[in-house]
């Protein structure tokens, strides 16, 4: 835990609503500042800055992101027309939250990558 950390305190329940989903290892909730009709973040509970800091030991981890964001997709009802899956990571990607997270985002058609 970051104590300066605004996604370890979501995880900690310390602010925010209550999760989506959370088990031992990731925590889901909903992006404040939603950018499609279904915006869910993923995180990992243990602080990580981004994948650049993950190593062989967080593998299990990082595999739960991703199972986790294709289960609350189906969830959400958008798995049948398609969602995007996006990580940040470093400055030049746009990241702002500096505790790795993977955005789920869909219910609306996607524009090109770029
Ligand atoms: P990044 O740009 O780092 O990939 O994405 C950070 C995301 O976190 C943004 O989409 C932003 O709206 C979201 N976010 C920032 N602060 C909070 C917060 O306090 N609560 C929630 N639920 N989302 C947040
Ligand atoms: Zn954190």
């Amino acid at each position: 835990m970051s104590r300066d950390c605004i996604f370890c305190k979501i995880v900690a329940g310390e602010i925010g609503d209550p999760p989506l989903y959370q088990d031992d290892e990731v925590t889901a909730f909903r992006d404040i500042n939603p950018q499609s009709p279904t915006h869910i973040l993923i995180v990992p509970n243990k602080h990580l800055t981004s994948v650049d800091e993950a190593t062989e030991a967080d593998q299990a981890i990082l595999g739960r992101l991703l199972l986790t964001a294709a289960r609350l997709a189906k969830d959400e009802g958008v798995a049948d027309r398609g969602y995007r899956l996006i990580i940040n990571n470093g400055s030049q990607a746009g990241q702002e939250v500096f505790h790795l997270h993977l955005h789920l985002m869909g219910g609306r058609r996607m524009r090109a990558m770029g």
